[in-house]
């Protein structure tokens, strides 16, 4: 695809590279909150996260106006099947973030009446681990999917915790006894 500039000039660029572009700051979400988990989703609605910023933009109240679906919350085997019907609504292309540990396994409600993980009836985009998974993080995982539909990856993608714990706990071992 070839386009002309102000100048009289050309860029190329190839058509998929460009909607991508394009896709990646004009998502249309829909919420399916469940559980304790959208209370992390309110924060990062909120204007101190605002998920906006980043082309997010206000929820969608039907899955036939939204291409990115927020799973938040644990996700019981009798909501399974909407969840799945709601998924199957929305337009192509369409993509899903797993938000929390109970929406990416299951968490740990290791039992008969829960579903472990939405990846189990619906494809899934990108995991956002932690229980509830904080702004940041879910944050980082929009980002990552907004890399992915530039890129064109069609490869599920986990957000990595901005600290090491364990790295943590040891500092703060080292902090406690140098302060004794
Ligand atoms: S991951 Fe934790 S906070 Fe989120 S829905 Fe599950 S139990 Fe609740």
């Amino acid at each position: 695809m070839t386009l002309r500039d102000g100048d009289g000039g050309f860029a190329t660029t190839r058509l998929e590279p460009m909607l991508g572009w394009a896709r990646k700051y004009s998502l249309f979400c829909y919420p399916f909150v469940t559980a304790c988990c959208g209370m992390e989703f309110m924060a990062l609605s909120g204007p101190r996260f605002d998920h906006a910023r980043f082309g997010a933009e206000i929820p969608r109240f039907s899955p036939r106006q939204a291409d990115l679906l927020w799973v938040v919350g644990t996700i019981s085997q009798r909501q399974a099947p909407a969840l799945r019907r709601i998924y199957e609504q929305m337009p192509e292309p369409k993509w899903v973030l797993a938000f929390g540990t109970c929406a990416s396994s299951g968490g740990f409600y290791d039992n008969y009446a829960t579903l472990a993980g939405i990846d189990k009836i619906i494809p899934c985009d990108v995991y956002v681990p932690g229980c509830p998974p904080r702004p940041e993080a879910v944050l980082d995982g929009l980002l990552l999917l907004q890399d992915k539909i530039a890129r064109g990856d069609p490869r599920p993608g986990v957000v990595k915790p901005r600290t090491d714990p364990l790295k943590d706990l040891v500092q703060l071992r080292k902090k406690s006894e140098a302060s004794t």
